[in-house]
């Protein structure tokens, strides 16, 4: 199965094809600094394999998936962050822009309640 599209920007980091401050990377997701960040750490988790959105995850890939649950903690760690917040965007109507699945991970200042 293709693991990468040719035009997804992300898969372009994956390969270094353009750049990106990589913050951390295994053998299934790698971490970025978001270009555009909303708050002073703005992380995305992304799975190296391209997965178009959330609604796209195949039976198969859902073990690697643990990884959504696992390196929040690591990257919390990594840049002493005592709370922060996670999203993951689906589709338009879910304010998606990049269509490779990607784990926001935001903190470094107080979060406010309203998700809107
Ligand atoms: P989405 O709206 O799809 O959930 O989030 C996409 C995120 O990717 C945005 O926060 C945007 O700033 C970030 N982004 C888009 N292009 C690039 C890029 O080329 N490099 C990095 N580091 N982040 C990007
Ligand atoms: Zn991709």
């Amino acid at each position: 199965m293709e693991q990468f599209s040719k035009n997804c920007i992300f898969c372009k980091i994956i390969r270094h094809d353009i750049h990106a401050d990589i913050v951390y990377e295994d053998n299934d997701f790698f971490c970025i600094k978001d270009i555009n960040p909303k708050a002073p750490v703005h992380l995305l988790i992304i799975p190296k394999k391209h997965i178009a959105t959330l609604n796209d995850i195949d039976e198969d890939d859902f073990l690697v998936m643990t990884g959504f649950f696992k390196i929040p903690k690591l990257l919390a760690k990594q840049f002493n962050l005592a709370g922060y917040r996670t999203v993951i965007n689906v589709n338009p109507e879910g304010g998606q822009e990049v269509y490779h699945l990607h784990m926001h991970v935001l903190g470094g200042r107080q979060m406010k309640g309203d998700l809107g």
